[in-house]
């Protein structure tokens, strides 16, 4: 019920922590009237209340312009306990753990390569294997290679095995990997599902674009960033495939019980938690972080695969230089301080937006804040932004990750055909490779929100910048 949300700023709605007895903290969402409205008919509001119930919470529950319901958890939420009793929730993090999009830039000009583009995405959908159950080609051969990965990250995989290069390292939130990985809490199932998924894409929503630069709003960022127009980008867009979504599955089933040890009473089963410091909340904490590195090293290896394929299809027509912009998580819980005070920060379908003065900034965007992707969709514009210290308390550092889904998978098809939608996007110049036209109608424009008004309000809101605008040329659906 839209109607018990106040104005509390000019982009922030909130309903108050009376509004039912068992909310601990106010639910808070950033969005506009007409994005309101989108909200009304599915459960994410009174999701985000349901999340004010969690024990240690503090602020508030926090939605985002894309929030839309999810398990438990909307999608587009934020959620901060406090240390070292709050509780962490698989739910507020999500299956996919650490699913995240990486930004490369190439430094090849849109014109020089225009007729190669359907060649080269024919090419990179050979190198890289997409769809739900598809394997990869570089498997956790042995133990050494299951610690290397779930533990030492993006780091042991350039360092020990060669993929990529070492300047990639400084360019990933947190390096790359995450500290406080443990595998031993990693179940021997849940490393069997990724031993050969190490660079796939994954299904549905997951997706390797090929972009132009298409318009600058802040030219010092952008300089600071090497996005020049006209020049291509690639967007890559997966998670932890298999693995993080056994973990997730494994943690869930136990934290059922392990409620009942804590007497802890929730409206929602789905929101299952459990005390940072108790021993089962650290064990699933250091899984979480393990498949958290697995999918930094996704998508380290698929950036690998991207320069293998650029280089063999483009490499004498041009002079490319492919490195990554910024790869950052918007399925993850996180250990962050506000005020002297160490929280729990869980973003399910939210990205963090460090300002210029935060951690963990690379020095190359010292002056300008931590680089944000809100993807759109395979017809529309995609934005890069950057995160702001104004915002930082408002918004608990986080910004939104997408433009997020209006109408269900089932919905979409019915509005458009896969075959249709193929010749639609043809016709504007925009390649795609899917395995199937039925999971390509699901994945429609049509699906999603409109994007720029989302960014409208997270740049309106202040709680992240515009830098720039990227349009597709080729997308490789998963
Ligand atoms: P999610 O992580 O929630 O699955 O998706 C993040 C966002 O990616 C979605 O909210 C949607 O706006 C965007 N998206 C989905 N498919 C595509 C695509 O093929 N290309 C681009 N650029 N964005 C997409
Ligand atoms: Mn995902
Ligand atoms: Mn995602």
């Amino acid at each position: 019920d839209l109607s018990k949300l106040e104005r509390v700023e000019e982009f922030i709605y909130e309903i108050p922590a009376d509004y039912r007895d068992d909310m601990n903290v106010p639910a808070r969402i950033v969005a506009d009237r007409s994005l309101l409205e989108q909200i009304k008919d599915d459960l994410s509001l009174e999701q985000l209340i349901n999340v004010t119930t969690l024990p240690g919470i503090a602020f508030w529950a926090l939605g985002m312009p894309d929030i839309h319901q999810g398990y438990g958890f909307p999608v587009g939420g934020v959620a901060a306990t406090k240390l070292p009793d709050g509780v962490i929730s698989p739910g507020g993090i999500g299956f996919d753990i650490n699913c995240g999009v990486r930004l490369l830039r190439t430094g090849i000009v849109h014109r020089d390569v225009r007729d190669k583009i359907e060649p080269l995405v024919h090419e990179l959908s050979r190198s890289v294997p997409s769809g739900y159950g598809r394997s990869g080609r570089l498997t956790l051969a042995n133990a050494q290679m299951v610690e290397g990965v779930l533990e030492g990250g993006v780091p042991y995989l350039v360092e020990r095995i060669g993929v990529g290069e070492p300047d990639d390292v400084e360019f990933i939130e947190s390096g790359g990997r995450i500290d406080g990985a443990n595998i031993a809490f990693v179940s021997e199932k849940a490393k069997q599902r990724g031993r050969d998924q190490l660079g796939t894409l994954g299904g549905g929503n997951h997706f390797l674009e090929v972009q132009v630069i298409d318009e600058l709003f802040d030219e010092a960022a952008a300089e600071a960033m090497g996005l020049v127009p006209g020049e291509l980008t690639v967007l890559i867009h997966t998670g932890s495939r298999g693995l993080g979504h056994q973990v997730c599955t494994d943690y869930l089933r136990e934290f059922g019980r392990v409620m009942a040890e804590h007497d802890i009473e929730l409206p929602d089963r789905q929101l299952a938690c459990a005390p940072m410091s108790s021993e089962a909340g650290k064990r699933y904490f250091g899984a979480m972080c393990a498949a958290a590195n697995f999918a930094f090293c996704n998508r380290q290896v698929l950036t690998h695969r991207v320069r293998q394929v650029i280089a063999r299809e483009l490499g004498e027509a041009v002079d490319a230089k492919v490195e990554v912009v910024y790869d950052v998580a918007h399925n993850i819980a996180k250990v962050e301080e506000f005020d002297g005070d160490e929280y729990c920060v869980h973003r399910k379908g939210a990205t963090r937006a460090f300002g210029p003065s935060m951690p963990d900034v690379p020095t190359a965007y010292r002056d300008i804040g931590q680089p944000v992707f809100i993807p759109g969709s395979m017809g529309t514009s995609s934005f890069v932004l950057v995160g702001t210290d104004e915002a930082a308390a408002a918004s608990l550092n986080s910004t939104c990750h997408g433009a997020g889904r209006q109408m269900s998978r089932t919905a979409a098809k019915k509005r458009i055909g896969g075959k249709e939608l193929r010749k639609e996007l043809a016709s504007r110049g925009i390649v795609v490779r899917c395995p199937s036209n039925a999971e390509l109608a699901e994945e429609a424009p049509l699906a999603y929100k409109d994007v720029d008004r989302v960014v409208d309000v997270v740049s309106q809101a202040g709680i992240a910048n515009k830098v720039a605008r990227l349009r597709p040329v080729g997308v490789l659906k998963g």
